[in-house]
């Protein structure tokens, strides 16, 4: 099982990597979240402690990546996909402080785009390849819905 120090790493590599340009002013923490059929990954504030932090600009930002990403059968490229997809929500200034620079967080192919620009459009499509031909499997085998809905999963980007 990969561990959340892999992930620290992973995340590292990525921003080192794919996001010279962007200098973040605020601190980023990244972190293994629970189990989920749907949700891959998603960004978010630090909720505030206080009154006064919830008016503070140096709030912390938290990635947080499908437990069910732990298993190494799940390849590395769809993690790092992931990280990218998030991180392109962080660029945009959504959950950042970073200034906003659309008004929905999907509006239009802007995370496409995000991954083209940065030259990494293949990374994107292998991890959507990826998920269409495998993740339904993966989860009937390792993580079955005991509910057995009629409608297939649906990823939800966040
Ligand atoms: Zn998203």
């Amino acid at each position: 099982m990969r561990s959340i120090n892999w992930l620290e790493n992973r995340f590292e590599h990525i921003y080192r990597t794919y996001f010279t340009d962007l200098e973040a002013p605020n601190q980023i923490e990244i972190k293994w979240g629970r189990r989920s059929r749907r949700q891959l990954g998603c960004i978010k504030k630090e909720r505030p402690k206080s009154i006064t932090d919830h008016f503070k600009k140096d709030f912390k930002t938290i990635i947080v990546i499908n437990g069910l990403f732990k298993d190494e059968a799940i390849p590395e490229y769809v993690i790092d996909a992931v990280i990218v997809h998030e991180m392109a929500h962080y660029a945009h200034g959504f959950n950042s402080p970073l200034p906003q620079k659309y008004s929905k967080p999907h509006t239009g192919n802007v995370i496409r785009r995000e991954f083209l620009l940065r030259g990494i459009g293949d990374l994107e499509r292998q991890q959507q390849k990826w998920m269409k031909e495998n993740w339904q499997k993966y989860l009937d085998e390792k993580f079955p819905n005991k509910r057995k809905p009629k409608v297939k999963y649906r990823i939800i980007w966040k």
